[in-house]
C-alpha cells in the first residue's frame, strides 16, 4: 500500500535512514497525496503503461506509480537513497530502480529494453537543475514518448508556455511546443514538499504530438537556429547565426533567408515566432 504521501511516514523514513538532504540533487520531496493522486491521473496511467520515473527519490510516487502502471523504472542519481528504497518499494514487483544519473543513460535503450520500443510515459518531480536538459533531451533525441507529466518550478512551467516578447522565451519555450501540447495540471506551493523549496512549482503535462504543429524538413537544423538566436539573445538574428560555429551558412545565405520570412533585416531571434523558425531552417534546407 502506498503509504508515503503522508509526512509523518516521509519523516519517520528520513530519520530511521538518518538520510541527508543534498541541495546539488535538487532534493524536496513531495509530501501531499492529493498532489500525486492528480499526477497519476493527468498522466492516464494504466497496467498497460511502462513509466519512466526520474529521481524516485524516497519513493514517493514510485508506489504510487507501482499500483497504477504495469511497470516502472526509476532512476536514482544519489546512492544514499537506495536502501530507503528497498525498503519502501519492497512489496512490488513491477519496479526496477536504476542508481546512475539520468543524464547520462541512453534512455531509447532503457525504452527498447523495458518496453520492447513501444512508447513510455515519464513522470517525475524534477530537481531544478536538470529541467531543461531532461526536456529538450527527450524529445530532441526522439525516445518513444506518450506523454512527460513533471513537477518544474512555477517559472520554468510559464516559460514552456510563452511566445515571443517575453524575456522568459527561449529555446526550451520552442522545444515544448514544437513537439508537445502544454497543459498546467496544478499548481504546487512549498508547503506540499520536505525541505520546502524557496518557489512555487507546477505540474506539467507535455503531450507529445502525433504531427507537430509546424512542418520542419530538418527539426536538428531548426533548433541548432533557435539555440545560435538565444544563445545571442541581444544580438540581431544575422549576427547570431552568423558567430556561431553550428551555422554552416555564409553571410549572404543568411541575409537571403532572413529576407525570405520579410521581416526586418535588424530583427533579433527571441522576436520569431515558431512558425518563422520553421519556415527559416525549410528555406535553408531547401536553398542553402
Ligand atoms: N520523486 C521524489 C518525490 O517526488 O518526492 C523526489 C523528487 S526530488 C525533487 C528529485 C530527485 O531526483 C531526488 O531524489 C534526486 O536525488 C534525484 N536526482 C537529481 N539529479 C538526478 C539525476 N541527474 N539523475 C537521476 N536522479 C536525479
Amino acid at each position: 500500500m502506498a503509504d508515503l504521501g503522508n509526512p509523518k511516514h516521509t519523516i519517520e523514513i528520513i530519520q530511521k535512514y538518518q538520510f541527508a538532504f543534498q541541495k546539488k540533487f535538487g532534493q524536496n520531496f513531495l509530501i501531499d497525496t492529493h498532489v500525486l493522486d492528480k499526477i497519476i491521473s493527468a498522466a492516464g496511467i494504466t497496467k498497460e503503461d511502462c513509466v519512466l520515473e526520474i529521481g524516485p527519490g524516497i519513493g514517493t510516487m514510485t508506489q504510487y506509480l507501482a499500483e497504477h502502471a504495469g511497470r516502472v523504472v526509476a532512476v536514482e542519481i544519489d546512492t544514499n537513497l537506495l536502501p530507503i528504497l528497498d525498503e519502501t518499494l519492497k512489496g512490488y514487483d513491477n519496479v526496477t530502480v536504476i542508481n546512475n544519473d539520468i543524464l547520462k543513460l541512453d534512455i531509447n535503450k532503457l525504452v527498447d529494453e523495458y518496453n520492447g520500443g513501444r512508447p513510455i510515459k515519464v513522470v517525475a518531480n524534477l530537481p531544478y537543475y536538470i529541467t531543461t536538459p531532461i526536456i529538450m533531451g527527450l524529445f530532441e533525441g526522439d525516445v518513444p514518448i506518450d506523454n512527460v507529466t513533471v513537477m518544474v518550478q512555477k517559472e520554468v512551467a510559464d516559460r514552456m508556455q510563452v511566445g515571443p516578447g517575453s524575456k522568459d522565451y527561449g529555446a526550451l519555450s520552442l522545444a515544448v511546443q514544437y513537439y508537445a501540447e502544454p497543459y498546467i495540471v496544478a499548481n504546487v506551493p512549498p508547503n506540499c514538499f520536505i525541505p520546502r523549496p524557496n518557489v512555487g512549482s507546477a505540474v506539467i503535462r507535455l503531450t507529445r504530438y502525433k504531427e507537430p504543429p509546424v512542418k520542419v524538413e530538418d527539426p536538428k537544423l531548426m533548433f541548432k537556429l533557435v539555440r545560435a538566436s538565444f544563445n545571442q539573445r541581444r544580438k540581431t538574428l544575422q549576427n547570431g547565426l552568423n558567430n556561431s560555429p553550428d551555422i554552416p551558412y555564409t553571410k549572404e545565405q543568411i541575409v537571403e533567408a532572413i529576407e525570405s520570412l520579410q521581416v526586418s533585416p535588424s530583427v533579433r531571434g527571441e522576436a520569431l515566432t515558431l512558425e518563422q523558425f520553421a519556415r527559416l531552417s525549410n528555406y535553408f534546407t531547401e536553398n542553402a
